[in-house]
């Protein structure tokens, strides 16, 4: 019983051989994700936790965790996280400063990925294997116990195609939203997909509260082929509709991401080919600066992104700019990679815990 991997009616039937209340189920559930309480003995001596139910825990749960091997501080306040799990592989997370308000987690899904999107230092991993629900709540939860101010959000945009381990990120998901998990609003959890249609419909049909963010990055089929080898499998045609779909089941603006390249996806024939492809189609974009360690692809210049803005006012949609943080520490958007870079390297904890 991996106490850090069940969602709430998992544990109720978990405990049944100790028939407990729902009350002590949620005191359990709560203390694992909600107070943190660090070992399976601390949690079976929590409050309103009874006996038996103690006793099932000590013979039967286990809470594992993972290792941090490194943090990294960048100068504008982004911090990464590297991990180890005791399942295998090595994973990062990134902590991102909103304001001086909150804080909101960029958290990994996979090690390693298989679309390998050309611009993006993961792809070239390759796959190595889908993570547990545990994996991707405790970066969270580690990211948490270290931080000054409250976690507000969590973003699936890490290592891996969240909608291809759909099972663990979506209990996860379940989890991070729950009142007594981590009380994250449902609407500050966003999947980023590269676009694998058959799971963004079938995410849209069971009706999450949580947000997905569409990789577009081109709506010219040739060129999204280019950088997103997904465009093969899943043609643009396809994905318009089931983002059509998804934004038409939530009455809402669907994201459009759009990783801004220089001399390649800003033209006023890239802007165009958007406003015909996403035609009735409520949308909101946001650009993200390209950022390739390898310096293959580089991001846009002052002048072209500026234009760029300017083309996409036929849409007449929200634009904005996503600004892609921790680039000397390989954390921005595309270079997670449990790669070696710059920045300061933090002693730990990241800041000491003030609750
Ligand atoms: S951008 Fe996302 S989907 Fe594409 S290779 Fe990187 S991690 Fe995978």
């Amino acid at each position: 019983m991996n106490l850090k991997s069940l969602s709430l009616p998992e544990l109720e039937a978990a405990l049944a051989p100790a028939q407990p209340s729902p009350t002590a189920v949620r005191k359990v559930f709560a203390g694992v994700f909600a107070h943190a309480r660090p070992t399976v003995e601390a949690v079976a001596l929590a409050p309103q936790v009874p006996r038996r139910v103690g006793d099932l825990l000590r013979a039967h749960a286990e809470m594992p965790s993972l290792k941090v091997v490194e943090r990294r501080q960048a100068d504008d306040g982004f911090v990464k996280y590297l991990f180890e799990s005791p399942l295998g592989g090595r994973i990062e997370a990134v902590r991102i400063p909103i304001f001086d308000e909150k804080y909101v987690v960029c958290v990994s899904s996979q090690v390693g990925c298989a679309l390998a999107c050309d611009f993006c230092m993961t792809g070239k991993l390759g796959f190595q294997r889908n993570l547990q629900t545990w994996e991707i709540l405790d970066q969270v939860m580690q990211v948490r116990a270290e931080a000054d101010r409250r976690v507000g959000g969590v973003v699936f945009m890490g290592m891996g195609e969240p909608l291809l381990n759909y099972k663990e990120t979506l209990r996860a998901a379940q989890i991070l939203s729950h009142p007594a998990g981590f009380s994250i609003s449902g609407t500050a959890i966003t999947f980023s997909t590269a676009g694998h249609v058959p799971a963004i419909r079938r995410y849209t049909r069971e009706g999450h509260p949580f947000r997905l963010a569409f990789s577009v990055t081109s709506a010219i089929p040739e060129k999204r082929a280019k950088v997103l080898p997904i465009e093969k499998t899943h043609p643009l045609p396809e994905l318009i509709e089931a983002i059509r779909e998804y934004s038409e089941a939530r009455r809402e603006r669907a994201m459009i991401a759009y990783v801004a390249i220089q001399g390649f996806n800003l033209g006023r024939e890239d802007a165009e080919a958007l406003k015909v492809a996403f035609e009735g189609i409520p949308i909101k974009v946001d650009l993200i600066d390209v950022t390739d360690p390898t310096g293959k692809y580089l991001p846009p210049t002052a002048e072209e992104l500026s234009a760029f803005r300017d083309h996409l006012q036929i849409l007449k949609a929200p634009i904005a700019r996503r600004y892609s943080g921790g680039k000397e520490i390989g954390a921005a958007c595309g270079t997670l990679a449990a790669s070696q870079y710059g920045g300061t390297v933090l002693p730990t904890p990241v800041v000491a815990p003030p609750r």
